[in-house]
This record gives structure tokens, sequence and C-alpha cells, in this order.
């Protein structure tokens, strides 16, 4: 059961050849076989999932239906789920049961959806690596001596591994779209405002985007509408009405224009994975797209404006854990100083206090204008490049990520080479455009992505295309050897 797409187990339950409370005891199982080679779950929340289950299955019986009626799901372990651990990676949250359900928790519970458990994360979601947590590294199932991608490497790592057939992440610089890539899977980062932020524990709250990780696009389209909507609670929420994204699956591509961007191809991207992303263009030609050089000229900027701004929405978010109104507090503290001296110290692992030290440096008098505000002045100009290359182009095309899966440790003691993994993703939280990226074949026995990206509120459109080349292809459905 345990290799099942999300619609499959769709058909299942509609059709009665399984149950969600046997699916969901299966599933169950199988985590508790497999995942500590793995390590993709922070918590594993049996009760919960199999009251959900009878629940679920009570629904059905009594007539209800809906796709994700009893299927299973894992969330990333910063989204807030009543009574249950929430520790964002973070010993600063390790006893950190939250009060309420964060919104897309909700939603998708509402949906009749099974919570099966929290997922491992970088700490804080930050991270390309999965190597931050708290909890300890995630390995990626296509090698267990490499990282799985980060900061949602748990979410990823569970799917490609077989555990279940979806979860939710987020994405702040490229922490959905990134680990996708380096494990096949399909991920999805929504446009900034599409899927609520209400209950997820904020990072950069101008960039972060919750959205849903799987093996196809067919998937992602299921658990995006279970996801996407306004949510008064969330001020950024944006009041859009959410389309039939499973209906727009099958739409044509004759005559759409798809964008390859030179500056993705120059020095930096792995040639093997070139080759691969101009095949996966010859594909969609096939399919009737048209091909065209565009220009994104401010590219260059992103990474350096990305890790001022994100840095320095963190210095303020995580403020608040102290030790005192949140979070971990440090044994028998001298005095005030001291407390928050030491909790804060022990809380938080070294790259969040790498990045609160570089967000307060940057948010400082004297050092504002020169950093935060020239950073901001560079995000305009990137999301100006975008909607250029939009008047020309439908959808942009080019690698997710310039390297595949790298190995465990061979990044940690240099931060700005795990940045630099992110030079294709940053672009689309800057800009709070939408992005997809998909499984478009191996190196050395790794996967490689192809990241998509389309104008506000397209994501039907990104989904599409992504769906209608995996028909034609057959990357995402490969498995990782021995799972
Ligand atoms: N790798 C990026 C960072 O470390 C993106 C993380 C994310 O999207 N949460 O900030």
């Amino acid at each position: 059961m345990h290799e099942l797409t999300l619609a499959e187990i769709a058909r299942g339950l509609a059709d009665k050849s399984f149950s969600s409370e046997e699916l969901t005891g299966a599933l169950l199982a199988r985590v508790k076989q497999i995942d500590p080679q793995i390590n993709s779950f922070i918590s594993v929340t049996e009760e919960l999932a199999l009251g959900q289950a009878r629940a679920a299955d009570a629904r059905r019986a009594a007539g209800e239906t809906g796709a994700l009626l009893g299927a299973p799901i894992a969330h990333k372990d910063l989204f807030c789920t009543l009574g249950v651990r929430t520790s964002c990676g973070s010993k600063m949250l390790d006893n950190f049961k939250a009060p309420y359900d964060a919104t897309v928790v909700a939603k998708l519970a509402e949906a009749g959806m099974v919570t099966l458990g929290k997922t491992n994360m970088d700490e804080f979601a930050m991270g390309s690596a999965n190597e931050s947590s708290h909890y300890g590294a995630v390995k990626n199932p296509w090698n267990l001596e490499h990282v799985p991608g980060g900061s949602s490497g748990g979410s990823a790592a569970a799917v490609a591994a077989r555990l279940l057939p979806a979860t939710t992440g987020t994405d702040t610089g490229g922490s959905i779209r990134q680990p996708a890539a380096l494990t096949n899977l399909t991920g999805l980062k929504p446009t900034y405002g599409r899927v609520s932020r209400w209950g997820m524990i904020a990072y950069a709250s101008s960039l972060d985007q919750g959205g849903p990780l799987a093996r196809t696009a067919e998937d992602c389209a299921l658990l995006l509408q279970g996801m996407a909507g306004f949510d008064a609670k969330d001020s950024t929420s944006i009041d859009e009405p959410v389309p039939d994204y499973s209906a727009a699956l099958n739409g044509s591509l004759q005559g759409l224009r798809i964008g390859l961007p030179k500056e993705y191809f120059g020095a930096g991207l792995d040639p093997r994975i070139a080759e691969l992303v101009q095949a996966s263009v010859k594909e969609l030609e096939k399919l009737g797209a048209v091909v065209k050089e565009i220009s994104l000229p401010n590219m260059q900027h992103a990474i350096p404006a990305y890790y001022v701004i994100a840095p320095a929405e963190a210095s303020s978010n995580l403020s608040r854990f102290d030790g005192v109104r949140f979070g971990y507090r440090c044994e028998e503290p001298k005095d005030l100083t001291d407390l928050y001296k030491r909790s804060r110290g022990e809380g938080f692992g070294a790259e969040v206090q790498r990045r609160i030290m570089v967000g307060t440096y940057a948010l400082s008098a004297g050092y504002y204008d020169a950093y935060y505000v020239k950073a901001q002045q560079i995000r305009r100009l990137i999301k100006n490049d975008f909607m250029a290359a939009f008047n020309d182009v439908d959808l942009i095309l080019g690698p997710t990520t310039p390297n595949p899966a790298w190995k465990l440790g061979a990044k940690s003691s240099d931060p700005v080479a795990a940045y630099l993994e992110d030079v294709y993703t940053i672009t689309a939280n800057l800009a709070g455009l939408p992005g997809l990226s998909m499984p478009a074949g191996f190196v050395d026995g790794l996967p490689v992505g192809v990241q998509l990206l389309a104008p506000y509120f397209q994501e039907g459109r990104l989904l599409n295309v992504a769906h209608r080349y995996q028909q034609v292809t057959d990357w995402h459905t490969r498995a990782p050897n021995g799972f």
C-alpha cells in the first residue's frame, strides 16, 4: 500500500479496496520500520492518526466523499498542531506543544486527512541540507551518505522513501523545491498569500509560504486544493478564488511560451544538469510549447539580497524566544541578563545564531540604509525583471539547483557554499511568485529537478505543465533502491 500515490489512495478509499484505518496502520508500521534509517520524522502521532482514520471511515460510511478523506499526511514540524510537539527542529521549542492548529493543518484535517506525524527540518527552516536540526540530520533515501536538501528535508525524505504519499513543507528561499529536486519529488511553492501562514512558526515573514510535496503534479494539485484559500487570520493572505487545480491538469500546451533565462546556464551549473534541463525542454516542445531565450539581469544580486532580508526578518521574529515569553529556559540563571543570554545561547544552534547576528547588524542604526534598504531595492529590481519577462513568455524554466545532493557534512563548515545552492530558487520568494520543481533525470544515481516559474496565482498552469510532462516521462515514478 505504501507505493500508492495520493490519487490512487483516493480511488482505493472511494471504491472500498481498503479503509483509512487499514492504510494508516500499514503506513505507521512502515514508518516505525524504515524511518530509523533516514530520520525523517521528529514525532509520530500514532493515536491521533488512528483516531482520525476511524473518523474518516465513519464519514465515508455516512456518505461523505472527497479525495483527501482518509488519506495520510505529515506536516513539517513548524506547522502548529494542537496538543502535539511543534519543535521547528530546535532545542528552543523541544517541549512546545502547540495550543492550536495552524490553518493548513486545520483545513487538511477538516478535509479528512490523517496526520501521521511531524517531519524533521533544519532548525527554524534555516538551511539547505537538513543538517542543522536539533533532532539530527536527515538522510537522502537515494544515497544515505547524501543530504536530502532542506529545510523541508524530512518532508521530502519521508515521501521519497515511500513512508507516505505526501507532506507539507514551507519555502522561504527554496525549502520545498530544493529538497523535492534532490529526492525526486514534485514540490510546489505557491504565490505569496495563496496559503495561510497562520500557525506556521515564522522564519522570514515576507518570504515564507507553505505548500505540498508529493511524487506527482496530480497529487500536488489535490493537496494544494486543500491548503489554499483566504484566511482572515493571516493579514497577508489574499482573497482570490481558488480554482479547481485537478481540472486544469490536462490542458493543452500548444503554443505555451517558455522562457529560458540566459543567466541560468552560466558557470556554477553542473553541465550534466544543464543537459537534463535541455532534454526536458525538448519534451515540452514535443507537447507544443515554444521556447525562447530571456534575461533576468538582476539575478546575480539575489543571494546577497536574500541573505540580508531573510536574516533581518528572522532576527525580529526570533526575538520572542527569550526563555521568558517563549522557549527553552536555562538552568539557574544568575540574573535577568544571564537568563536571556544563556537561554538563547543554549536553545539556538549555530546557524540560527549566525543569522540572528547578521540580521540584527543589518537592521541596526547606521547600517540599515547600507544593507537592508539596499536589499529591498534589489528585491524590487528582481520583481521588475520577472514582470518584464512575463510580458513575453507564459512560464520560465531552468534547473532547480546547480548541483545534485551533496555528501552529508560536505558544506556544513562553509555556510556560504550552501547559500550558493539557492541561486535558482530564492528569486521566486523575493518576487512572491509561484514555483514548482519536478523530477527530470539523474546524475550519478542522484535525482535532478527542473524548476518552472509562473506569474502570480498561476499554480494551475505550473501543475498542468508538470502533469503533461509526467505523462510522457517516467522519472517521477522511479523509487530509490531498498525503499
Ligand atoms: N536555504 C535557504 C535558507 O537557508 C532557504 C530556506 C527555506 O526556504 N526555508 O534560508
